[in-house]
Formats: C-alpha cells, structure tokens, sequence
C-alpha cells in the first residue's frame, strides 16, 4: 500500500510524534479513565513546574482558555477590551462571548507585537474619554514575548488588568524567564494545536498565579460545579452532593490528550532548540536579500511561526511562488479590522493602524519545525535567493 501519509508538501509547521508519544496514549486507553483524571493533573503539575506558575488548568482548547479568562475577569457588556490588530481571531472573540466591547492597539514594526508607543497613545485618549479598557488581551506573535515591564507599568497607571494570549509561545522567555510564569499579568493562556510548539492534539492550558481565579476557571470548566463543601449553600447533603453556582462549560480535556501532552513536553526543549537553529540558518543564508526578520528583544522565541517580511511589491507575488512549489507558507494573520463580523472601520483602521497594515503587506510566515531537513530549508532559502537574483539582473540590465 502507498504510504498515504507521505508528505509531498513542506507546511509552514508540523507536529513531530514519536514512539513515546503514542506509547503514552496507549496507556491510558488501557487504564480506568480517559476524561479528566490522573493523568490531567500530572500534566497541570509539569505545566505549573517548566512555567513557574502556581496553577494551571488544562482546557479543551486555548480559545476555551481565553473565554474562561475572560469570565474569570468578570467581563460584561460595560466593559472593554483592547487587544492587537494582528492576532488569530480567538483573542478577541474571548471578549465577545462576555459582551463586552474590542478594540485594537497598532503593532511595532520590528517585533511585531503591541506597540508601547501606540498604547500610550490610545490610553492618554481613552482615558480623557472615560473609555480605557478593563483588559488588555496581549499577543506573543511568533513566541517572541511582549515587553511585558512596559506594559505591566502602564496596566498599574490606567487599571486594566493583562492577559496573556500565549498561545504561540510555550518554552519562549522574556527576562530570562519562562513565558506563563504570570509574573506581569493575571494569566497566560496556551495552546497545544498540532502547529504550535507542542501538541496535545486539541488543547489548551491557564496558568495563573492567583487562587481566586484558579477557583472560577476549575468551576467553569466544568459547568460551574462546585465540589468543596465548605462552598456550599445547602451544607445538610450527602457525599454525592455538588452544587452549580454559576453558568458554565465542558471545556474540560481528556486524559488521552494530557497523556500525549505529557509526552510531548519532555521533547519540548529539543523542539525549541531545534526551531531556533532553523532560523539561524534563513538570518545567515537571506543576511544580504532585502527580507526582515523578527525582532527578538534578546529573548528566547520558541519559533512558533518564523516571520519574515519581503518588500510589499514583492509580498503577493513571493507567497504564490512558495504555493506553487508546494511549500505551504502561510500568513499569521489578517489583521483583525479586515473581517467583517468585528465591524470596524476597515478603511479608517488600516489608516490608524498603519503598522498592522504594513505587516499584513508584507509579512509571510516560512517553514519551520522540528523534523523540516536541511535539504528542505535549503529549497524554500534557494526559491528566495533565485527570485532575488532575477531581479537584481533585470535591474543591473537597465
Ligand atoms: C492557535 C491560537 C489560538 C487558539 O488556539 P486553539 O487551541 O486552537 O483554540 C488563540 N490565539 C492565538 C494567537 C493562536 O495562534
């Protein structure tokens, strides 16, 4: 039989499983519990360890986590939300499952997360307007962590309370520290999808350092159950007793997934490593193209997406060049003003948030992951080199 699973396309990511891997699955299928049960809370405990976090709590999904974030901040329909204008769309639809209202914060042009000058800006405004935000959703686009100081400072100065979109940044650092330790924010969210740096399948996990917000997210992933008896309001039950207090969700994970994370997470600082070789060898091979990288901040990125931008008259043409030669690059993301649901001012925003806008001219995410070869990135640098080339001759000629 052909081998169906052979690739004939080089993604701009991959999950990487290996005998371990399902091995670990194995074993909890054979066990007494496949939903949420032992193996979940191993998993929460490494999580809490490799973070430095007190708590975390798996869910079935990072959007979940970001909709349980936003619950346990108690956002209503008074509230706002203020996020970046380049971010995957479940940053903000977090804030519209509590009604609240969004808005967007420009990105910096060099690292591509939210910009510290733009949101002072929007915050000097906002505030004479009666208008700042309860929270800002921040962005780790790529794993290349927010300047987290920066805007801890200014939550302190406008009371707004930080929440970290971490999704694509778990083993990423900032300030020698691992991202999710939540030592600037309220939480941090992270995603397990297949793409990101490690996988659990579907998943996603909140790591906090606060118990009262620990308590609400336990409760509301599962429907808002209560099962301490001092909570109670009726203390006159029997051991069966729980009582729902709030409205809730399933968005609990399952002991399959958690295995296969568990498993995932002892190869997760080789993944890391890995990624971060790949991007030495596109900055050392492209130095003299006209192409950007990311800017760092001199920290550790986990390289979930490796970003880079090409000259905006090149940037349509170069994406469908890569998709011709099977090399499945993507674009990480349309700015968020762009789709229609969100009801912005496409026209003023892309004037406002003329960084954001830029990047969307530009910016291509290329292949990176932990088993991509050599020989394959060599391909991808070699299309980039060759398309370069041309046009210096043709421009030499003239
Ligand atoms: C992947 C991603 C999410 C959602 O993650 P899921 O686990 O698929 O729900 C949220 N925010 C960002 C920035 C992401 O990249």
């Amino acid at each position: 039989m052909a081998n169906i699973y052979k690739r004939k396309i080089i993604p701009y990511s991959r999950h990487f499983i290996d005998k371990n891997d399902i091995n670990s699955v194995v074993n909890v299928l054979k066990s007494d519990f496949l939903t949420t049960g032992p193996t979940v809370k191993i998993f929460e405990k490494k999580i809490s360890k490799f973070c430095g976090s007190k708590f975390s709590i798996c869910v079935s999904n990072a959007s979940a986590g970001l909709h349980l974030a936003c619950l346990a901040l108690g956002l209503t329909k008074k509230d706002i939300v203020w996020t970046s204008g380049i971010t995957f769309v479940s940053s903000i639809n977090s804030a519209l499952h509590c009604n609240s209202k969004i808005d967007l914060v420009d990105i910096d042009k060099d690292d591509f997360n939210i910009s510290i000058k733009n949101l002072k800006e929007k915050l000097k405004i906002a505030k004479s307007l009666k208008k700042l935000p309860k929270v800002l959703i921040v962005v780790h686009l790529g794993g290349v962590s927010c300047k987290m100081k920066e805007i801890y400072k200014l939550s302190k100065q406008y009371k707004f309370k930080i929440v970290e979109d971490a999704s694509h940044a778990f083993g990423s650092k900032y300030d020698g520290k691992h991202v999710g330790n939540c030592k600037y924010s309220e939480m941090a969210i992270f995603s397990f999808h297949p793409v990101k740096t490690f996988t659990t399948g579907e998943g996603g996990v909140v790591t906090t350092n606060k118990s009262d917000i620990a308590k609400k997210i336990y409760s509301l992933r599962e429907h808002g159950l209560i099962r301490d008896k001092n909570k109670f309001s009726d203390k006159n039950q029997g051991a069966w007793y729980y009582e729902q207090q709030n409205l809730g969700f399933n968005y609990r994970m399952s002991d399959i997934h958690a295995a296969l994370g568990v498993s995932q997470l002892k190869k997760l600082k080789k993944f890391v490593k890995r990624r971060n070789e790949i991007a030495k060898i596109y900055k050392k091979e492209l130095n003299n193209y006209p192409i950007k990288f990311q800017n760092l901040n001199n920290n550790l990125s986990s390289y979930h997406l490796l970003i880079v931008k090409f000259p905006k008259v090149y940037h349509h043409k170069m994406f469908d060049l890569f998709r011709n030669k099977n090399i499945k690059v993507n674009i990480h993301y349309i700015p968020l003003y762009m789709h229609p649901f969100f009801k912005f001012n496409k026209k003023k925003y892309s004037n406002n948030l003329k960084n954001s806008q830029e990047y969307y001219d530009t910016a291509i995410s290329l292949p990176n992951y932990f088993h991509i070869t050599n020989k394959e990135i060599y391909y991808v640098i070699n299309i980039i080199k060759k398309f370069f080339n041309k046009k210096n001759k043709m421009i030499s000629i003239k």
